[in-house]
Protein backbone atom coordinates (compact mmCIF):
# COMPACT_ATOMS: atom_id res chain seq x y z
CA UNK A 1 0.00 0.00 0.00
CA UNK A 2 1.57 3.19 -0.87
CA UNK A 3 2.47 5.19 2.18
CA UNK A 4 2.71 9.32 2.42
CA UNK A 5 6.14 9.73 0.79
CA UNK A 6 5.22 7.99 -2.80
CA UNK A 7 1.59 9.67 -2.73
CA UNK A 8 3.68 13.15 -2.27
CA UNK A 9 5.79 12.40 -5.24
CA UNK A 10 3.10 11.19 -7.43
CA UNK A 11 1.79 14.90 -6.40
CA UNK A 12 4.37 16.14 -7.37
CA UNK A 13 4.87 14.26 -10.39
CA UNK A 14 1.11 15.38 -11.93
CA UNK A 15 1.54 18.85 -10.66
CA UNK A 16 3.17 19.98 -13.85
CA UNK A 17 0.51 18.24 -16.22
CA UNK A 18 -2.92 18.81 -14.03
CA UNK A 19 -2.07 22.33 -12.39
CA UNK A 20 -3.87 25.22 -14.29
CA UNK A 21 -4.47 22.66 -16.52
CA UNK A 22 -8.54 21.44 -18.02
CA UNK A 23 -10.16 18.89 -17.63
CA UNK A 24 -10.44 18.78 -22.18
CA UNK A 25 -12.02 15.01 -22.04
CA UNK A 26 -12.64 12.09 -19.36
CA UNK A 27 -12.98 8.27 -19.97
CA UNK A 28 -14.09 6.37 -17.69
CA UNK A 29 -13.95 3.18 -18.45
CA UNK A 30 -15.54 1.59 -15.59
CA UNK A 31 -18.54 2.54 -13.41
CA UNK A 32 -16.60 1.85 -10.00
CA UNK A 33 -13.40 1.53 -8.13
CA UNK A 34 -13.61 0.54 -4.48
CA UNK A 35 -16.31 3.17 -4.59
CA UNK A 36 -18.66 4.01 -7.68
CA UNK A 37 -17.47 6.85 -9.21
CA UNK A 38 -19.54 10.06 -8.67
CA UNK A 39 -22.87 10.80 -10.35
CA UNK A 40 -21.87 12.50 -13.59
CA UNK A 41 -18.47 11.96 -12.88
CA UNK A 42 -17.40 12.97 -16.57
CA UNK A 43 -19.41 16.26 -16.94
CA UNK A 44 -18.60 17.21 -13.43
CA UNK A 45 -14.79 16.99 -14.71
CA UNK A 46 -14.30 17.91 -18.23
CA UNK A 47 -14.35 22.13 -18.94
CA UNK A 48 -12.93 22.41 -14.86
CA UNK A 49 -9.34 23.71 -14.22
CA UNK A 50 -7.52 22.32 -11.95
CA UNK A 51 -6.56 25.22 -9.35
CA UNK A 52 -4.10 23.41 -7.29
CA UNK A 53 -3.04 20.02 -6.66
CA UNK A 54 -2.73 19.27 -3.03
CA UNK A 55 -2.35 16.24 -0.41
CA UNK A 56 -4.03 15.36 3.14
CA UNK A 57 -2.23 12.13 4.14
CA UNK A 58 -2.84 9.54 1.53
CA UNK A 59 -5.26 11.55 -0.75
CA UNK A 60 -4.88 13.51 -3.53
CA UNK A 61 -6.82 16.67 -3.80
CA UNK A 62 -7.59 18.52 -6.88
CA UNK A 63 -8.93 21.14 -6.12
CA UNK A 64 -11.33 22.04 -9.52
CA UNK A 65 -12.69 25.59 -10.95
CA UNK A 66 -16.43 24.30 -10.14
CA UNK A 67 -15.92 24.77 -6.47
CA UNK A 68 -15.29 20.93 -6.17
CA UNK A 69 -12.28 19.24 -4.95
CA UNK A 70 -11.52 15.48 -6.92
CA UNK A 71 -10.20 13.32 -3.83
CA UNK A 72 -7.75 10.22 -5.34
CA UNK A 73 -6.80 7.65 -3.68
CA UNK A 74 -4.20 4.97 -4.66
CA UNK A 75 -5.38 2.15 -2.87
CA UNK A 76 -3.45 -0.77 -2.78
CA UNK A 77 -1.91 -1.12 -6.47
CA UNK A 78 -3.33 2.46 -8.18
CA UNK A 79 -1.05 4.45 -9.91
CA UNK A 80 -0.91 6.96 -12.72
CA UNK A 81 1.19 7.10 -16.08
CA UNK A 82 1.42 10.79 -17.35
CA UNK A 83 1.99 10.53 -21.62
CA UNK A 84 2.89 13.60 -23.05
CA UNK A 85 4.57 14.20 -26.35
CA UNK A 86 7.80 14.10 -25.09
CA UNK A 87 7.55 10.56 -23.62
CA UNK A 88 6.31 9.03 -20.37
CA UNK A 89 6.25 9.29 -16.55
CA UNK A 90 5.37 7.33 -14.00
CA UNK A 91 5.35 9.67 -11.14
CA UNK A 92 6.12 7.59 -7.34
CA UNK A 93 7.39 4.41 -8.40
CA UNK A 94 9.23 3.05 -5.04
CA UNK A 95 8.90 -0.11 -3.38
CA UNK A 96 5.62 -1.52 -4.76
CA UNK A 97 5.71 -2.90 -7.89
CA UNK A 98 3.40 -1.00 -10.77
CA UNK A 99 1.02 -3.09 -13.28
CA UNK A 100 1.73 -1.55 -16.80
CA UNK A 101 -1.05 -3.59 -18.33
CA UNK A 102 -3.09 -1.36 -20.10
CA UNK A 103 -6.35 -3.06 -19.82
CA UNK A 104 -6.29 -1.96 -16.34
CA UNK A 105 -6.22 2.21 -17.28
CA UNK A 106 -10.08 2.23 -16.07
CA UNK A 107 -9.58 6.57 -16.04
CA UNK A 108 -8.49 8.77 -18.32
CA UNK A 109 -7.94 12.04 -18.39
CA UNK A 110 -6.78 14.31 -21.48
CA UNK A 111 -5.41 17.74 -20.21
CA UNK A 112 -5.80 21.13 -22.10
CA UNK A 113 -1.53 21.07 -20.84
CA UNK A 114 -1.46 18.73 -23.63
CA UNK A 115 -1.19 14.92 -20.87
CA UNK A 116 -2.78 12.21 -21.15
CA UNK A 117 -3.20 10.52 -17.64
CA UNK A 118 -4.00 7.41 -16.97
CA UNK A 119 -5.14 5.96 -13.57
CA UNK A 120 -4.41 2.18 -13.53
CA UNK A 121 -5.68 -0.41 -10.88
CA UNK A 122 -5.66 -3.98 -10.92
CA UNK A 123 -6.80 -4.77 -7.54
CA UNK A 124 -9.55 -1.91 -7.59
CA UNK A 125 -9.03 -0.64 -4.23
CA UNK A 126 -8.52 3.20 -5.37
CA UNK A 127 -10.94 5.85 -5.27
CA UNK A 128 -12.26 9.06 -6.61
CA UNK A 129 -14.61 11.54 -5.09
CA UNK A 130 -16.01 14.62 -6.01
CA UNK A 131 -16.62 16.38 -2.68
CA UNK A 132 -17.15 20.33 -2.53
CA UNK A 133 -14.20 22.18 -0.68
CA UNK A 134 -15.92 23.90 1.97
CA UNK A 135 -17.31 20.28 3.10
CA UNK A 136 -14.07 18.63 2.45
CA UNK A 137 -13.09 18.56 6.05
CA UNK A 138 -15.71 17.08 7.38
CA UNK A 139 -15.64 14.21 4.92
CA UNK A 140 -16.09 11.20 6.56
CA UNK A 141 -12.64 10.27 5.11
CA UNK A 142 -11.01 13.08 6.11
CA UNK A 143 -12.52 14.47 9.41
CA UNK A 144 -10.75 12.03 11.96
CA UNK A 145 -7.07 11.69 9.93
CA UNK A 146 -4.43 12.53 12.56
CA UNK A 147 -2.26 15.72 12.04
CA UNK A 148 0.15 15.75 8.91
CA UNK A 149 3.56 14.50 10.05
CA UNK A 150 5.86 16.94 7.89
CA UNK A 151 3.26 19.81 9.28
CA UNK A 152 4.42 22.57 11.68
CA UNK A 153 1.98 21.62 13.80
CA UNK A 154 3.42 17.70 13.92
CA UNK A 155 5.58 18.05 16.93
CA UNK A 156 6.43 15.84 20.26
CA UNK A 157 3.94 17.18 22.57
CA UNK A 158 0.99 16.73 20.31
CA UNK A 159 2.42 12.55 19.45
CA UNK A 160 2.54 12.65 23.37
CA UNK A 161 -0.64 13.88 23.35
CA UNK A 162 -2.33 11.59 21.45
CA UNK A 163 -0.21 8.21 22.67
CA UNK A 164 -1.00 9.10 26.56
CA UNK A 165 -2.15 6.65 28.19
CA UNK A 166 -2.36 4.35 25.04
CA UNK A 167 -2.20 0.26 26.15
CA UNK A 168 -1.18 -0.56 22.39
CA UNK A 169 2.51 -1.03 20.83
CA UNK A 170 4.07 1.78 19.02
CA UNK A 171 4.21 0.36 15.92
CA UNK A 172 0.18 -0.18 16.35
CA UNK A 173 -0.35 3.34 17.48
CA UNK A 174 1.89 4.91 14.88
CA UNK A 175 -0.24 2.74 12.06
CA UNK A 176 -3.24 4.40 13.36
CA UNK A 177 -3.88 7.19 10.82
CA UNK A 178 -5.76 8.92 13.69
CA UNK A 179 -2.52 9.15 15.27
CA UNK A 180 -0.67 10.46 12.55
CA UNK A 181 -1.55 10.72 9.51
CA UNK A 182 0.11 8.69 6.03
CA UNK A 183 2.18 6.08 7.69
CA UNK A 184 2.10 2.44 6.75
CA UNK A 185 4.93 -0.63 7.69
CA UNK A 186 7.47 0.77 5.62
CA UNK A 187 8.09 4.04 7.33
CA UNK A 188 7.00 2.86 10.86
CA UNK A 189 9.50 0.20 10.87
CA UNK A 190 11.93 2.72 9.57
CA UNK A 191 11.34 5.78 11.77
CA UNK A 192 11.01 3.51 15.25
CA UNK A 193 14.52 1.70 13.83
CA UNK A 194 15.62 5.45 13.52
CA UNK A 195 14.66 6.58 16.97
CA UNK A 196 16.26 3.25 18.05
CA UNK A 197 12.72 2.80 19.52
CA UNK A 198 11.33 -1.10 20.02
CA UNK A 199 8.17 -1.24 17.79
CA UNK A 200 6.75 -4.02 20.67
CA UNK A 201 6.86 -1.25 23.07
CA UNK A 202 3.87 0.89 25.00
CA UNK A 203 2.82 3.77 23.12
CA UNK A 204 1.88 5.34 26.43
CA UNK A 205 5.71 5.25 27.34
CA UNK A 206 6.99 8.49 25.05
CA UNK A 207 4.84 10.34 27.58
CA UNK A 208 4.35 11.11 30.68
CA UNK A 209 1.74 10.41 32.91
CA UNK A 210 -0.02 14.10 32.28
CA UNK A 211 0.74 13.78 28.66
CA UNK A 212 4.00 15.78 28.28
CA UNK A 213 6.52 14.23 25.85
CA UNK A 214 9.36 12.86 27.30
CA UNK A 215 12.87 12.49 24.98
CA UNK A 216 11.52 9.27 23.30
CA UNK A 217 9.01 11.54 21.95
CA UNK A 218 11.18 14.42 20.67
CA UNK A 219 13.49 11.20 19.51
CA UNK A 220 10.35 9.90 17.65
CA UNK A 221 9.13 12.76 15.92
CA UNK A 222 12.54 13.74 14.92
CA UNK A 223 13.15 10.47 12.92
CA UNK A 224 9.18 10.55 11.19
CA UNK A 225 9.75 13.52 9.78
CA UNK A 226 13.90 12.57 8.75
CA UNK A 227 12.56 9.13 7.10
CA UNK A 228 9.80 10.55 5.26
CA UNK A 229 11.95 13.46 4.38
CA UNK A 230 14.63 11.55 2.84
CA UNK A 231 12.30 9.12 1.18
CA UNK A 232 10.30 12.46 -0.75
CA UNK A 233 13.58 13.50 -1.39
CA UNK A 234 14.53 10.29 -3.07
CA UNK A 235 11.14 9.39 -4.75
CA UNK A 236 11.83 13.31 -6.27
CA UNK A 237 15.38 12.27 -7.83
CA UNK A 238 13.40 9.13 -8.94
CA UNK A 239 11.09 11.59 -10.90
CA UNK A 240 14.16 13.29 -12.45
CA UNK A 241 15.80 9.98 -13.87
CA UNK A 242 12.64 8.48 -14.92
CA UNK A 243 13.45 8.80 -18.97
CA UNK A 244 16.53 7.37 -18.52
CA UNK A 245 15.79 4.54 -15.91
CA UNK A 246 12.50 3.71 -17.99
CA UNK A 247 10.82 3.72 -14.66
CA UNK A 248 12.74 0.80 -12.93
CA UNK A 249 14.23 2.30 -9.45
CA UNK A 250 13.91 -0.62 -7.54
CA UNK A 251 16.15 2.45 -5.68
CA UNK A 252 14.26 2.17 -2.49
CA UNK A 253 14.89 -0.96 -1.53
CA UNK A 254 18.64 -0.61 -0.91
CA UNK A 255 17.73 2.33 1.39
CA UNK A 256 15.55 1.05 3.85
CA UNK A 257 17.27 -0.23 7.32
CA UNK A 258 15.19 -2.93 8.52
CA UNK A 259 12.33 -2.78 6.85
CA UNK A 260 12.18 -6.03 4.21
CA UNK A 261 15.61 -7.15 5.86
CA UNK A 262 15.24 -9.88 8.23
CA UNK A 263 18.67 -11.47 9.15
CA UNK A 264 20.55 -8.93 7.84
CA UNK A 265 23.41 -7.08 9.86
CA UNK A 266 21.78 -3.60 11.73
CA UNK A 267 23.00 -0.86 9.96
CA UNK A 268 23.24 1.29 13.44
CA UNK A 269 26.78 2.39 14.07
CA UNK A 270 28.15 0.11 16.20
CA UNK A 271 25.51 -2.32 16.62
CA UNK A 272 26.39 -6.07 16.38
CA UNK A 273 22.49 -6.75 15.98
CA UNK A 274 20.30 -8.94 12.85
CA UNK A 275 17.34 -7.34 12.07
CA UNK A 276 14.50 -9.45 12.88
CA UNK A 277 10.81 -9.97 11.41
CA UNK A 278 7.62 -10.46 13.68
CA UNK A 279 4.74 -10.36 13.02
CA UNK A 280 2.08 -7.27 15.04
CA UNK A 281 -1.09 -6.85 14.13
CA UNK A 282 -1.84 -9.35 11.53
CA UNK A 283 1.46 -7.31 9.51
CA UNK A 284 4.74 -7.95 9.67
CA UNK A 285 7.35 -5.55 11.57
CA UNK A 286 11.06 -5.46 11.19
CA UNK A 287 13.67 -4.38 13.81
CA UNK A 288 16.98 -4.81 15.65
CA UNK A 289 16.03 -6.24 19.16
CA UNK A 290 19.97 -5.07 20.09
CA UNK A 291 19.87 -1.46 19.32
CA UNK A 292 15.90 -0.53 19.55
CA UNK A 293 14.96 -0.10 23.29
ZN1 LIG B 1 20.73 -2.53 15.89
Amino acid sequence: MPELPEVETVRRGLVPVMEGARFLRVEARRPDLRRPLPKDFIKRLEGRTVTGLGRRAKYLLADLSSGEVLMMHLGMSGSFRATQEEGEHRPGRFHHPRSDDRAHDHVVFHMSSGARIAFNDPRRFGLMLLVPRAELAEHPLMREVGPEPLGNEFSAALLAAKCRGKRTSLKAALSDQKVVAGLGNIYVCEALHRALLSPKRLASTIATRAGAPNERAERLVDAIKAVLGDAIKAGGSSLRDHRRTDGELGYFQHHFRVYDRAGERCVTPGCPGTVKRIVQGGRSTFFCPACQK
